[in-house]
């Protein structure tokens, strides 16, 4: 009771002297209501659920693991886009749509006869997706797949990694990254409690004459082997590389595998852009490279896969004894993913499987179509001024924009790197929509790269037309012509 009355005083108080009604106090007594009747005849009802938010936020809320994550390029630059008249070739998907064959499979899972394809499936993927995918990748990874212990299904390659994190690192575990990195990793290891350690692809210069290949930013064979210590848990692979689209060679594969057999260090390979390589480059994998299979887990993406990033289907493949610590994750967490799409993606890998390598394949034509699309934004680019780093995978290509700097004075001790300010004005004032690159490194290394933008050339002709006149005029009005 005791307790009721102080606790209610001490209420009162902070929500006079807060509110600044402290004057009513007075008026309260010569009205004769009581604090109760006071509050309830008032039509504003703010005092009291002011006093409860604040009492609820004074502590910290979100948990340890969330700080310093909170910002995202996406977010960020996703709304810029939406908010100006503006060609995008910012973030990674396709405007044009996917092949016909998809289409019609999802149609026809969703309108066919079979009802169940409305419910809920097996949790760990779909029974015809699972059976696929084991026997197309059991093939070019040189194993036999069981679909049920070797493949797990899941919301994207998003969640794919997620499940890696959470699984498989643990606090006071390390992570190699090698930079620039797809931004998630990062964030994703600490809230795995797992600490990342970065190593750097290091550009070297171009052959004369020639614009600078993806190929040639490298590894430094010393470096990347001092990165690997006791407490080294893990190595996150993204070949072809977002965002510079660099296709590992064998060699570079080997150097890493020896490394991880060496150290007994797991590999978490990011192979969604596997069909996206060009000049008759080959993706290898490195889970097929001798004593790599029982360490790695693979991770691929349909929306990569058949131009469908909408649809969020994305898979892992691995042996069973990870990857049954990915299903404990994957349970606890989503259980289980869209039923109709994994249907629709079912019928597409049969489609490929049947087709494999032959010109009706469409990955075969994917690549081939890309890397047209990609020499048309590199030629653009050329004309425009900008130097661009021409990719041997992925649809993103990076540029180097040192020559625009004059338009875009730099503050140099702005918090936000210059590459971000820079493309917020580009799209405001040019209409181009980019993402920056500094967003692909971490904290300490991000100012080294900030002469670099990122774009996105998985684009119909249109698009791809619209940025080339935007990039020729601009440079028409830089040279005053
Ligand atoms: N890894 C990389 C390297 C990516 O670029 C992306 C998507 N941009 C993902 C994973 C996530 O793929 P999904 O859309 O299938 O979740």
């Amino acid at each position: 009771m005791l307790y009721n009355i102080v606790g209610l005083n001490l209420l009162y108080k902070v929500y006079l002297s807060r509110t600044g009604v402290s004057g009513c106090s007075g008026m309260l007594r010569r009205s004769g209501l009581s604090l109760g009747q006071y509050f309830l005849r008032r039509k504003n009802r703010a005092g009291f659920s002011w006093y409860f938010s604040k009492t609820k936020m004074s502590r910290l809320v979100q948990a340890r693991r969330l700080e310093g994550i909170d910002k995202n390029v996406w977010l960020e630059f996703v709304k810029l886009a939406a908010t100006y008249p503006s060609v995008n070739l910012g973030q990674g998907f396709p405007d044009f749509p996917p092949p016909d064959f998809v289409k019609e499979a999802f149609m026809k899972a969703i309108g066919g006869g079979n009802i169940m394809l409305h419910q809920y499936t097996r949790a760990f993927g779909h029974p015809a997706l699972v059976t696929i995918l084991a026997r197309f990748f059991g093939k070019l990874l040189g194993q036999e797949l069981d679909p049920l212990t070797n493949v797990l299904v899941t919301v994207g390659a998003y969640e794919a990694l997620f499940c890696c994190f959470q699984a498989l690192v643990d606090e006071g575990d390390e992570v190699i990254i090698i930079e620039p990195f797809f931004d998630c990793y990062e964030p994703m290891v600490k809230m795995a409690g797992g600490t990342s350690v970065f190593v750097q692809l290091r550009p070297k210069a171009a052959e004369t004459g020639k614009l600078m290949s993806s190929g040639d930013w490298q590894l430094d064979p010393a470096e990347l082997a001092s990165r690997f210590t006791e407490r080294t848990k893990a190595i996150v692979l993204n070949s072809p590389n977002n965002p510079l689209g660099k296709v590992f060679t064998r060699e570079e594969m080997e150097f890493i595998a020896d490394l991880c057999v060496k150290h007994d260090v797991l590999c978490f390979s990011d192979e969604v852009y596997e069909w996206l390589v060009y000049d008759g480059k080959e993706h290898i994998r490195i889970a097929s490279l001798p004593g790599m299979w029982d360490r790695t887990i693979t991770i691929g993406s349909a929306g990569k896969t058949f131009s469908t990033t909408g649809w969020k289907v994305g898979w892992t493949l691995g042996p069973d004894h990870l990857l049954k610590h990915l299903r404990t994750v994957h349970q606890n967490s989503v259980y289980h993913c869209p039923t109709a799409a994994q249907e629709a993606l079912a019928q597409a890998f049969q489609r490929e499987f049947d087709s494999y390598g032959k010109p009706d394949s469409y990955f075969v034509q994917l690549s081939q179509e890309l890397q047209q699309k990609r020499d048309w934004l590199v030629r653009s680019l050329v004309a425009g001024g900008m130097k661009p780093i021409v990719p041997e995978g992925t649809y993103f290509l990076m540029a180097d924009f040192s020559e625009f700097k004059s338009e875009v004075p730099d503050v140099p001790d702005s918090d936000e790197p210059y590459d971000s300010r820079f493309i917020k004005w580009m799209i405001i004032n040019k209409g181009l929509v980019a993402i920056p690159v500094s967003a692909f490194y971490s904290t300490p290394h991000k100012r080294n790269f900030d002469h670099l933008i990122r774009f996105c050339f998985a684009k119909e002709e249109a698009t791809l037309k619209a940025a080339e006149d935007i990039l020729q005029q601009w440079s028409l009005e830089k040279t005053g012509q």
